[in-house]
């Protein structure tokens, strides 16, 4: 089914003599440094907005960043030293907020850019949060269980001058989970010596987690899909979809559309893709990756590799894994009319041009997969308020803050006749913006 765009594709806001200002893609092909990315996704609407120069100069900046190298005692007991980071964007609209990522390829940069993008993301659905990112540069999967929670609980402790539940809230992100959160919340309450929940949010229930967290990014995904189609006038029954990454958010969000009507056709995940035009059974498929610990290798499927799986002839990606998979190269050769950024960052500056040029629609990472954050941001308050809420009032509230943030983009993408991505920042900053403003520069 062709997904018919409805409305008339606002003009575009890039034009030739972009190439000069600072917001212009700093590369002309491929991967962008993912800081750099971020710092030109806010140029942008810096001066769309007529934003203060003051305040714009400030937002270019982290407010505070935290290095540390710690030791881990391995099982065969030896001493290795991690390098780890967590970063404060902006705290001008409340305590920091952001989750944590175990992957090698973390860096300074990486992390950056991951904090200002929830800067603008916390702003956009009107959670009272600042930006904050962290994460360790390691390979999880060659740890065992035990280094694993050294690791977790030392890193924990090093960050831990940052962290608090009015101070700095961590999060899942990529290769972290609930059992992770929980011992980031058992390691400060030890310290505390009581214990404190509302520390960090995405943990399991028994310990203060919230029902619907678990959930939450891919059911965001859901309602932001749901919503551009059916403000077009369309519906999402019998659309393709191909979703990229199959962890938290790719998993969640395929087993929603496929449960709203949609047909996944294509998924994949660190060890490549896998296709059937027909369609994909995704609870059969979530239990062959249960056991088989991939989504490779299902029956009656072919095997495609990431990248071709962006370029598969559906009306739906969903990018779910990494920053810069959809770059300058592959931008023209994408099919999907609809892109939900179920990731952070996976289309460069570059290739948002050229998608937009080509009426592709790309619903931006700081609305699509705020679900995540928002869900955080109820578990925070009932472990702060120690009252807790069913999972169909957490849903609908969840509901009512993406329908809610939707209606703002629309609404900026009408004023400023922009694509989406630059519509959601203009909300963002400019939330973030009047808080500063109001605040004030100290002293
Ligand atoms: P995850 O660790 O649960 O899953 C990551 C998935 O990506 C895994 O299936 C992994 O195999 C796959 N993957 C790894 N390398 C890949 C590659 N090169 N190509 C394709 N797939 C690859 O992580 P997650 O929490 O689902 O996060 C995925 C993305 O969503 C990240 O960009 C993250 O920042 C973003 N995000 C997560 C949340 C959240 O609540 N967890 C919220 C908002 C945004």
């Amino acid at each position: 089914m062709a997904l018919d765009s409805g409305r008339k594709q606002p003009a575009s806001t890039w034009t030739k003599s972009d190439a000069a200002k600072p917001g212009a893609p700093a590369v002309t092909q491929g991967h962008v440094n993912p800081y750099e990315m971020a710092v030109q996704q806010f140029d942008r609407v810096v001066d769309l907005i007529k934003l203060d120069s003051g305040i714009a100069e400030i937002l270019r900046h982290p407010q505070r960043e935290l290095t540390v190298n710690f030791p881990v005692r391995m099982d065969d007991g030896s001493v290795h030293i991690f390098t780890g980071y967590r970063v404060h964007h902006s705290i001008a609209r409340g305590p920091a907020k952001g989750g944590l990522r175990f992957a090698s390829a973390v860096d300074i940069d990486e992390v950056r850019a991951l904090a200002m993008w929830m800067t603008w993301k916390c702003a956009v659905v009107s959670i009272p949060f600042g930006g904050a990112k962290g994460g360790v540069a390691c390979d999880p999967k060659s740890l065992s269980l035990g280094e694993l929670e050294r690791l977790t609980r030392r890193f924990a402790t090093e960050i831990s001058i940052l962290m608090s539940p009015d101070r700095d809230i961590p999060a899942p992100d990529v290769n972290t989970n609930p059992q992770i959160m929980a011992w980031i919340m058992d390691t400060y309450s030890m310290h505390a010596g009581h214990s404190v929940t509302g520390v960090v949010t995405g943990k399991p229930l028994s310990v203060g987690g919230s029902e619907g967290r678990a959930e939450a990014t891919g059911r965001g995904v859901l309602y932001t899909i749901e919503e551009a189609i059916r403000r077009r006038g369309n519906s999402l029954q019998g659309m393709s979809v191909a979703v990229q990454g199959f962890g938290n958010v790719g998993s969640v969000s395929a087993k929603l559309l496929d449960e709203a009507g949609a047909k996944v056709v294509a998924v994949s995940d660190s060890k490549g893709g896998i296709y059937n035009p027909a369609g994909l059974d995704i609870k059969q498929l979530v239990r062959h990756r249960e056991e088989q610990g991939t989504v490779r290798g299902f029956r009656g499927t072919e095997v495609v590799t990431n990248a071709e799986l962006l370029e598969l002839p559906v009306d739906i990606l969903v990018p779910a894994a990494y920053e810069n998979q959809i770059t300058a190269v592959n931008a023209p050769r994408i099919k999907a009319q609809l892109v939900a950024e179920g990731a952070n960052g996976p289309t460069t500056p570059e290739a948002d041009r050229i998608l937009f040029d080509r009426g592709i629609t790309v619903l931006p990472d700081i609305l699509c997969n705020a679900g995540g954050v928002t869900v955080s941001y109820f578990e925070w308050v009932q472990d702060l308020q120690e009252f807790f809420w069913e999972e169909a009032e957490i849903n609908a509230k969840l509901k009512r803050v993406m329908v809610r943030a939707f209606d703002a983009v629309e609404q900026a993408q009408e004023n400023h006749q922009a694509d989406m991505r630059t519509a959601a920042y203009v909300v963002g900053v400019q939330r973030v913006a009047e808080a500063i403003k109001t605040r004030g520069i100290y002293p």
